[in-house]
C-alpha cells in the first residue's frame, strides 16, 4: 500500500479499471481497492453487447462515447479486447413489441447511428435459418460486442503500466472525513489518505453509501447466462428476441440468455424502495420474476452499519455468487432452438 494517492477508487470493475487507467494516462497517482478478485462480479459475467440501439435519449451521448472508447481501446491497452462492430438486431413478434422501436427510431433521428428497422425476409438474410416468421425488427449495423473476461485485465493490466496501484482482497471499509471533505480511504489494511475517493463499487454501492447516511436507490436483478461450447451459427450478429438473445463469443461458442426473464430478489431494501420502484415493477412486470429466497436471509445477516475499526460486510462476501437458474437458462436454449434449429443439439453447455 503506498503511502498517500490522489484518487483512491473503491471497487475493481470495469468502471473502476477504466477510471483508473483514464487517471493514470493522465499522471494522476490512483490506486484500486478490491475486495475480491478485479472483475469477479457484473464485469466478467455480463453479456458484453456494446450497444446504442434502445439506448434512453438521456443516456444515448454516453453510449456514443462509450462506443469511440471501444473503438480506440486496442490501442490504448496493447491487448486485443475482442471489441467487434458486428451489428445488434432485435426481432419482435407483433406491432405493439415494434412500436417502442419505431419511437426511438424518430427520437434518435439526427444522431446518424445508422439503425433501421427491418422486415422478416431481412432477418432471414442478416440471419439464415430461422424457423419463426417475425413481424420485423431493428437493426443497427455500427454497434457491436467486446469480450469481458478479457477487457476487464487488459485495462487493469494497461492501468498499472501507466503508474495505478491495484490492490485485490482489499475492502474499503468506509471514508475517514475532515471538514466535510474525503480526507482518506479506510481500508481493511488501515488507511490510505487521498483527496479524491471514486465509488465504484456495482451492487455494493448502496450498503457502502447507506453507512455514510447517502441512500443511493439501487435494487438487485439476477441475471442467468448460459455459454455454449465453439459450434458454427448464423451469424456473428448479436441476435435479441423478447424470450432469448444470442451473441457469438471469441473463442465461437455462443452466449445465451432469457431476455423475457430477470430475477429480483426480494430483501430489506425491496420494501425501503418499494414506492420508488413501483413505476419499473409495474412498467418490467412481465420480465421481473419476484423471490423470496436465500438472498432475503442472507442479506438480513450483512450489516447495514459497522465501525471501520471492524470487518465490513465487504469482507465477509468478497465475491457475489448467485446462484444460476436453470429454469431462466433452460426457457431461452428452447425459445432460441425454436427460432433458430441450428442450435438443436449442437451447444453442450461449457
Ligand atoms: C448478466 C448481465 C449481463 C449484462 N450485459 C451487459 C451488456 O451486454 N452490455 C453492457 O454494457 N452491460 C451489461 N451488463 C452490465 C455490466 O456488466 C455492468 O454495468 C458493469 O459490469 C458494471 O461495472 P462496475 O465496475 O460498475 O461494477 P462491478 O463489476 O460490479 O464491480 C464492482 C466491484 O467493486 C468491488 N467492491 C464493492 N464494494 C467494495 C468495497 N467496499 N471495497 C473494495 N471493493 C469493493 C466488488 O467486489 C466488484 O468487483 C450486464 C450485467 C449482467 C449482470
Amino acid at each position: 500500500m503506498p503511502r498517500d494517492c490522489e484518487v483512491a477508487i473503491i471497487g475493481g470493475g470495469i468502471v473502476g479499471l477504466m477510471a483508473a487507467l483514464t487517471l493514470a494516462e493522465r499522471g494522476v497517482p490512483v490506486v484500486v481497492f478490491e475486495k475480491g478478485t478485479l472483475a469477479g462480479e457484473q464485469s466478467s459475467r455480463n453479456l458484453g453487447w456494446v450497444r446504442k440501439t434502445g439506448r434512453e435519449l438521456p443516456d444515448l451521448p454516453l453510449a456514443m462515447e462509450s462506443d469511440r472508447l471501444w473503438d480506440i481501446m486496442p490501442q490504448r491497452v496493447g491487448r486485443d479486447v475482442g471489441f467487434r462492430r458486428t451489428g445488434i438486431l432485435y426481432c419482435v413478434r407483433n406491432e405493439a413489441q415494434l412500436a417502442p422501436h419505431e419511437a426511438w427510431l424518430d427520437a434518435v433521428g439526427d444522431h446518424h447511428l445508422g439503425s433501421r428497422l427491418v422486415s422478416n425476409a431481412e432477418i432471414a438474410d442478416l440471419v439464415p435459418g430461422g424457423q419463426e416468421g417475425w413481424y420485423g425488427g431493428i437493426y443497427t449495423p455500427s454497434d457491436g460486442k467486446a469480450e469481458p473476461q478479457l477487457a476487464a485485465s487488459a485495462i487493469a493490466r494497461a492501468a498499472m503500466a501507466k503508474g495505478a496501484v491495484i490492490i485485490e482482497q482489499c475492502a474499503v471499509r468506509g471514508l475517514s472525513l475532515a471538514a466535510g471533505r474525503v480526507a482518506a480511504v479506510v481500508t481493511e489494511r488501515g488507511e490510505l489518505p487521498c483527496k479524491v475517493a471514486i465509488l465504484a463499487g456495482g451492487v455494493w454501492s448502496r450498503r457502502f453509501l447507506g453507512n455514510h447516511d447517502v441512500s443511493l436507490p439501487t435494487l438487485p436483478v439476477i441475471a442467468s447466462v448460459l455459454r455454449t461450447k465453439p459450434i458454427v451459427g448464423p451469424t456473428d450478429i448479436a441476435v435479441g428476441a423478447p424470450d432469448f438473445s444470442f451473441r457469438k463469443d471469441h473463442s465461437g461458442g455462443f452466449t445465451i440468455t432469457q431476455r423475457g426473464g430477470f430475477i429480483a430478489p426480494l430483501a430489506l431494501d425491496s420494501l425501503l424502495l418499494a414506492r420508488q420502484f413501483a413505476p419499473v415493477l409495474r412498467k418490467e412486470w412481465r420480465q421481473i420474476r419476484l423471490s423470496l429466497g436465500r438472498h432475503f436471509l442472507d442479506d438480513l445477516a450483512l450489516p447495514r452499519r459497522w465501525q471501520p475499526t471492524g470487518p465490513s460486510p465487504f469482507e465477509k462476501q468478497r465475491t457475489i455468487n448467485p446462484d444460476v437458474s436453470q429454469t431462466l437458462n433452460a426457457e431461452a436454449l428452447t425459445n432460441l432452438r425454436a427460432a433458430w434449429p441450428v442450435f438443436q443439439g449442437r451447444t453442450g453447455s461449457a
